[in-house]
């Protein structure tokens, strides 16, 4: 499995739009791409990704579904979009620790091809909606910077050290809090279990990765603000 990485904010990969999946003659396994497509996302703690934001030629994203797990979009096309639109809190993985106000249209009709190159068209709302229309600028290389005032974008810019450091403290005390849970869990099991405590210490591991993931949102006060 290849460890895709988020590439550097300034590049100009980010600002380029990527060109079309060959399905006829594609240079990756389309099922390789979405399968370390989501492995990217999880690790980065978003809810959509982009191919550019890993430095991938190719227009798709993946996004977590209700329904289906994280899927992979390729060659999406929003076709309709309804005029009636909604202003939110936004993330954006590439940037992190950047909050902007931006509006979105409620409703979109999206169609795409799944990783079997199969043709699909879909109506989505709410925050299904928001992130798609997220991904689809970033796969036409726009970022959410360019949809907020200048006014907003200064702002937060400016917040940007705070929220950074409010990042950094809320995963010190995570990282506080499960060394004490791990200690607690060592204390009750005695030190007979050596291999027991092994495997609980690998699992809170992973239960610490979640909570950092949940806080990108809860900690920014809106459902909306989660990083994509
Ligand atoms: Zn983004």
């Amino acid at each position: 499995m290849s460890m895709y990485q988020l590439i550097e904010e300034a590049s100009q990969v980010l600002r380029t739009p990527p060109p079309e999946f060959d399905f006829e003659n594609p240079k990756e396994d389309p099922k390789e791409i979405e399968k370390n497509m989501a492995e990217a996302m999880d690790r980065f703690g978003g809810i959509g990704l982009s191919a550019n934001q890993v430095g991938l030629p190719y227009k798709m994203f993946v996004m977590k579904t209700a329904d289906k797990g994280t899927v992979g979009f390729f060659n999406p096309k929003i076709t309709r979009v309804s005029q009636d639109t909604d202003l939110l809190k936004e993330g954006c993985l590439s940037f992190p620790d950047m909050y902007l106000m931006i509006k979105r249209s409620k409703v979109i009709e999206l169609e795409y091809q799944d990783s079997d190159g199969e043709k699909h068209s879909l109506v989505l709302e709410g925050m299904a909606a928001r992130c798609v229309q997220h991904e689809c600028d970033h796969l036409s290389g726009i970022l959410f910077l360019q949809r907020a005032s200048r006014l907003k974008l200064e702002r937060a810019l400016k917040a940007r050290p705070k929220e950074r450091k409010k990042r950094l403290e809320y995963e010190k005390r995570a990282a506080i809090a499960k060394f004490i849970a791990e200690r607690n869990e060592e204390a009750s099991n005695g030190d007979a279990e050596v291999k027991q405590v092994d495997k609980v210490g690998t699992e809170s591991r992973d239960s610490q990765h979640n909570e950092n993931a949940m806080d990108n949102r809860s900690d920014n006060d809106t459902e909306s603000s989660i990083s994509r």
